[in-house]
């Protein structure tokens, strides 16, 4: 155990000791806050049913309140006791998908607090598929309010070490496993509609939910190329800046070789006005750039890479002084989805067309 500004941060492996988890039960029981893995990014664990606990998790966030928080069960019937309804498409889902990255938005029932929901009549409910996510639920013996473990608006975490850099100091403990596996946060679904609509894209990609569901739908606010005006955010967080890193972040969109000609250019521009320029390249393009300072995100042909590093590697040119990263584009297919939808918010909708 290591105390770091007050805040306790425990290593706890995926094949962990319940023990281990003991005094992490008791601060949530207590109606204290726990940033704990899962298989998308870290998560910021508190009772979610209580309103105080709600209050505090906004607090420690400098999160917005109208912005709901998702809810962590550990066990589908555990739903039961939140909703108000479960159609049978979510049905469907839930068997298929969970534990797993794909968050449902159900009619809540009255049990859960309205600072939990953000004031909306739904409640967004997850089983996260991270053996220590979920025995931290179970030791708690509540479901858990588990919002991104950051401060609201930058990246998010991906690693215990990005939990201390926001938090340390604001929440009793953080349970480092390692770093988390997909890199992006879960894909929300809205099933109170006919058909359920995706609200966030994330881990879990349309393709392998219009496999159970063919009809499902995209909210049209995700894949805009602006900032929304005059479309009503259906998932509240979608409407605020979010992801960024300090560094202003420009994302320039089109075939790959266009793209690399558009970012040389861009780059010595800056370089000649002297800021301090990074190029968030991929594996098929990064030999392209030559002495340029160029850093690898993932392979084009393997965007769950791509994923998996995308907030690791803005919070490391942060840490490295970067002025101007410009990131490339990628195809919106599968996981390019969720990248693209990160990055154009990252990048407050600096997009170029190469
Ligand atoms: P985060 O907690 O940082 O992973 O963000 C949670 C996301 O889920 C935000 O975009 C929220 O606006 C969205 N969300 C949570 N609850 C609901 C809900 N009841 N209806 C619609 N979106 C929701
Ligand atoms: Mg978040």
């Amino acid at each position: 155990m290591q105390l770091i500004n007050g805040t306790k941060v425990i290593r706890v492996k995926q094949s962990y000791d319940l023990v281990q988890l003991e005094e992490a039960g008791r601060i949530i029981r207590g109606g204290g806050l726990v940033a704990f893995p899962t298989e998308t990014v870290y998560g910021l664990g508190g009772n979610a049913l209580d309103p105080m606990v709600a209050a505090s998790i906004y607090a420690a966030k400098r999160r917005p309140a109208d912005n709901p928080l998702i809810v962590h069960v550990a066990r589908p019937q555990e739903i039961m006791g939140l909703v108000r309804d479960v159609p049978p498409v979510a049905d469907r889902l839930i068997k298929r998908f969970w534990p797993g990255p794909l968050t449902l938005v159900f009619a809540a029932s009255d049990c859960v607090p309205k600072e939990t929901r953000g004031g909306l009549s739904t409640v967004a409910v997850r089983m996260p598929a991270h053996p220590v996510a979920l025995a931290l639920i179970e030791m708690s013996g509540c479901p858990l309010a588990g919002p991104s473990a950051n401060i609201s608006g930058r990246p998010s975490p991906t690693t215990a070490e990005h939990v201390v850099n926001d938090l340390a100091g604001r929440i009793q403990m953080i349970i480092d496993s390692g770093p988390t596996g997909v890199g992006v946060e879960s894909t929300v679904l809205d099933v109170t509609v006919t058909p359920p609509q995706i609200l966030r894209p994330g881990g879990l990609t349309l393709e392998q939910l219009r496999e159970e569901i063919s009809s499902i739908s995209v909210d049209p606010a995700i894949i805009q190329t602006s900032i929304p005006r005059g479309i009503k955010a259906r998932a509240p967080g979608m409407k605020y800046k979010h992801y960024a890193p300090k560094a202003e972040l420009v994302v320039v969109e089109g075939r790959p070789a266009d793209i690399v000609a558009k970012i040389c250019i861009l780059y010595d521009d800056y370089v000649n006005r002297g800021k301090r320029v990074a190029i968030m390249a991929t594996t098929e393009t990064i030999h392209c750039y030559g002495a340029r300072k160029a850093s690898l995100v993932g392979a084009r042909e393997d965007l769950a890479t791509v994923a998996a590093n995308l907030f690791s590697l803005l919070r490391q040119l942060d840490a490295e002084g970067i002025q101007i990263i410009l990131a490339e584009g990628v195809d919106m297919v599968g996981l390019g989805l969720a990248v693209m939808n990160r990055l154009r918010k990252a990048a407050g909708y600096r997009i170029i067309k190469a």
